[in-house]
């Protein structure tokens, strides 16, 4: 990806919302506000988690599933039941600590992914029956949150309420001053 020659901020996000054909279908999630509206005003580092772990496109869908042995675990596992959990694990802590050398002042996850979702992504016991009582986070989506706790991180879905937006905005551009900030040589 080509760097732009401004200092815009730089966000990560889950590349189906630019209208990359990255889901499982061969399909994508383009997002207008966020690209037609934010995309002016900042630079993507687009990343597909599932496509990068390399499950190609279009691939079987994959879901959150409740591990009969330890109901507290909750593992990545496709429809025909191939446990991507720790592929995914390891992937996603290698990815993060490559994006930790982007300069990232913020990040769009896709909800309701079971990659990238933040919160209530759906979970399913082994007879493929969901868990209305439980809701999950995406693999990826959790080490992103575990390595990066301060960094402002929204879903897409959320970015359409307005009040949410702004201030996602606002930290974004308080976040990347900040950024600029503690990265100069301090003098008296
Ligand atoms: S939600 Fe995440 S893993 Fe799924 S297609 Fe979009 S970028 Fe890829």
């Amino acid at each position: 990806m080509q760097r732009r020659q401004d200092d815009s901020p730089r966000i990560g996000i889950s590349a189906c919302l630019l209208g990359e054909e990255v889901r499982y279908d061969g399909g994508h999630k383009r997002d207008l506000y966020i690209v037609e509206t934010l995309g002016p005003l900042v630079e993507w580092v687009p990343v597909c988690p599932e496509v990068e772990l390399g499950l190609g496109t279009p691939r079987e869908a994959i879901r959150l599933i409740c591990n009969p042995k330890n109901p507290e675990a909750i593992n990545l596992v496709s429809r025909s039941g191939n446990d991507l959990t720790v592929k995914m694990r390891r992937f996603a802590r290698r990815r993060a600590r490559e994006l930790a050398k982007e300069n990232l002042s913020g990040y769009i996850l896709k909800k309701d992914s079971p990659s990238c979702g933040m919160e209530r992504v759906k979970i399913w016991n082994e007879h493929n029956q969901e868990i209305s009582e439980r809701q999950g986070r995406g693999l990826f989506a959790d080490e992103l949150l575990r390595q990066f706790p301060n960094l402002p991180m929204e879903e897409e879905g959320r970015l359409h309420d307005p009040q949410l937006r702004e201030n996602f905005i606002e930290r974004v551009f308080i976040f990347r001053k900040l950024r600029a900030l503690f990265a100069a040589r301090w003098t008296v």
